[in-house]
Order: structure tokens, then C-alpha cells, then sequence
């Protein structure tokens, strides 16, 4: 099923926490000045316009992006991220909002290994010709998972994969579940980010659980709940990082304060970041 068009969403507020998270990740990879590799599931496009009729037609961003756009003094982590966002952006209007692949593609060094997957016709089409002048990024018109799958192991052998599916229909959860213990026995060093919804069907519980007990050592979880839990759509966002980076939990913690504030949109407004599963001991 194809009906999910991510400029409905561009730049709302889980679009921040999961960008600013992969900014994150990315700049853990480039303390060694050295080319990585980076793989999307679900890549979408790389650009989109906060002015189309799809994104004023929801409006999203005005909760998320919008809220960081005029703020003078960020964390630096999240500062950062916007001046991302702001690269985009040629005047001080807030008016094009980059996808996770143009934010992969702005900080990754030369000679770094960029596999993009996009299933959607039109937005696979998009997304080759914004990189058509950008060899170290390919674009597959193809099955998120079975893509990324053939591409394991890489070359760069560090690097991401970013999981990013629209959980449309329930099934995904298992999708990803299976797809993780699959990706993680051929790349068993790679780091995944795994982005999913926090809504009120509370699906995304059972499937951190099932990937707790697949055994993979090393899983930190971030989520920022926007507001109440309500009985309708979608009330936060949640990011599971399997293999963070060494000292990823510290930043994140001492972000997320801010990022709760800039992002809330009640006084239930919370969030927090969680080792889920320890990194396996290398004591005998
Ligand atoms: N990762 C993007 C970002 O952060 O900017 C957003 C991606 S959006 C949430 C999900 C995308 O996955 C949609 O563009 C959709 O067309 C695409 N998609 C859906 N099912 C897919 C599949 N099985 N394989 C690859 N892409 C798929």
C-alpha cells in the first residue's frame, strides 16, 4: 500500500526528533575523518516544499520545524540540526525542509556510500534527480528491505541504516522486527535507527519488546511524547538506535529537556532516553 506521501508530514514534530537524532548519529561517524556508509529503507524525498499544497494542507511543520526556526539560542546539538534545515533554505523564510536522505547526503565525507530506497514512483523519481550530479548516492526503485538486505555488509563497513517505515498497516512492526535480526546477522557491526509512532493503539510496544528478545546486545531508545496520550493520531515519536555510538545516550539526554519544550504542545509533554539493552560485556 502506497497511499502514505511524506509532504503531508515534512518537518512536523517527529520529523525534528528523528532528524535531529540522525544529525546526531551521522557526526558520531565523522570524529573519524573517514567515509561511512548509509542505507534508507524508506527514503522519501529529499526536499520538500513547506509551501505546497500537501504541506499547508496539514500544516504540520508550524509543531515542529517552525517551533525552532526563530529561536535564538539552541543547544548545540540541536543548532546543528537547523543550520541543516537553514542550508536549505536560501533566505531567512522558512520554506524547504530536507528529507533524512539530504541530511545524509550534506554530512557525509567524501567518498561515503549513500544506497537510498524508495518504493513510490514519483518520489523515487524525485529523489534521482536530486542526486543525479551526486555519485556516491544511488537511488532503488525497490523494497525498502529486501534493498537494504542486499547491500549487507557495506563498503565502508561503519555506518547507519535508517528504518523508517509509515506503519500504515500493522504488519510493518513484524516487518521490521524480521528485518533487523536478517540485517543485523550480516552487518552485526552496523548501527540502525529504527523510527516508529507513538499512537494510541500502542503497537510499537510489542515490537521493542520482540526486538529485545531477538538477543541483539546495544539498544537505546529516545521518545518525545508531544502531549497527553489522546485516543486519536499520533502523540509522540520514538527512535530505537541499535549499536549507538559511543556517547550518543549523554547527548541525547542532555537535549532532550529542550527538545521536550520546543516540541510541546500540552503540559503532559514529555520524554526520555533509555538503554534498553546493554552493550554486551567484553569481560569473559
Ligand atoms: N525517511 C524519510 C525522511 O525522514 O525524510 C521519510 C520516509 S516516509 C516516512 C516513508 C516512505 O517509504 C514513503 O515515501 C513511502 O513511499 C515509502 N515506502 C513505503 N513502503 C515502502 C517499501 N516497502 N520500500 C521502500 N519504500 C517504501
Amino acid at each position: 500500500m502506497l497511499s502514505y506521501l511524506h509532504g503531508f508530514h515534512a518537518g512536523n514534530f517527529a520529523d525534528v526528533h528523528k532528524h535531529h537524532l540522525l544529525v546526531c548519529l551521522l557526526r558520531a561517524l565523522n570524529r573519524k575523518p573517514k567515509p561511512w556508509s548509509y542505507l534508507e529503507t524508506h527514503a522519501g524525498k529529499a526536499r520538500y516544499d513547506l509551501n505546497d499544497a500537501q504541506a499547508l494542507k496539514t500544516a504540520e511543520f508550524q509543531q515542529g520545524i517552525a517551533r525552532l526556526w526563530p529561536v535564538e539560542r539552541l543547544s548545540e546539538s540541536l543548532q546543528v540540526y537547523r543550520d541543516q534545515v537553514q542550508h536549505f533554505n536560501p533566505t531567512e523564510t522558512l520554506q524547504f525542509y530536507p528529507g533524512s536522505p539530504a541530511l545524509a547526503a550534506a554530512l557525509a565525507p567524501e567518498g561515503s556510500n549513500i544506497q537510498l530506497m524508495e518504493l513510490h514512483p514519483n518520489e523515487a523519481l524525485a529523489l534521482k534527480q536530486e542526486f543525479r550530479q551526486q555519485a556516491q548516492v544511488s537511488v532503488h526503485h525497490r523494497d525498502g528491505y529486501e534493498g537494504v538486505l542486499a547491500c549487507l555488509p557495506p563498503k565502508p563497513n561503519r555506518g547507519v541504516v535508517l528504518i523508517d517505515p509509515s506503519y500504515e498497516v500493522k504488519e510493518e512492526y513484524k516487518q521490521v522486527v524480521n528485518f533487523i535480526k536478517a540485517a543485523y546477522k550480516r552487518w552485526p557491526n552496523g548501527c540502525f535507527a529504527i523510527w516508529y509512532p507513538i499512537l494510541p493503539a500502542k503497537r510499537w510496544v510489542g515490537m521493542l519488546e520482540a526486538l529485545r528478545r531477538t538477543g541483539i546486545p546495544h539498544q537505546l531508545s529516545s521518545e518525545v511524547l508531544v502531549r497527553q496520550p489522546s485516543e486519536q493520531g499520533m502523540y509522540g515519536s520514538g527512535m530505537l538506535i541499535i549499536n549507538p555510538p559511543w556517547q550518543l545516550q549523554e547527548e541525547l539526554e542532555a537535549t532532550l529537556p529542550d527538545l521536550i519544550q520546543l516540541l510541546a504542545q500540552d503540559a503532559g509533554a514529555e520524554g526520555q532516553v533509555v538503554m534498553r539493552v546493554p552493550e554486551k560485556s567484553t569481560r569473559a
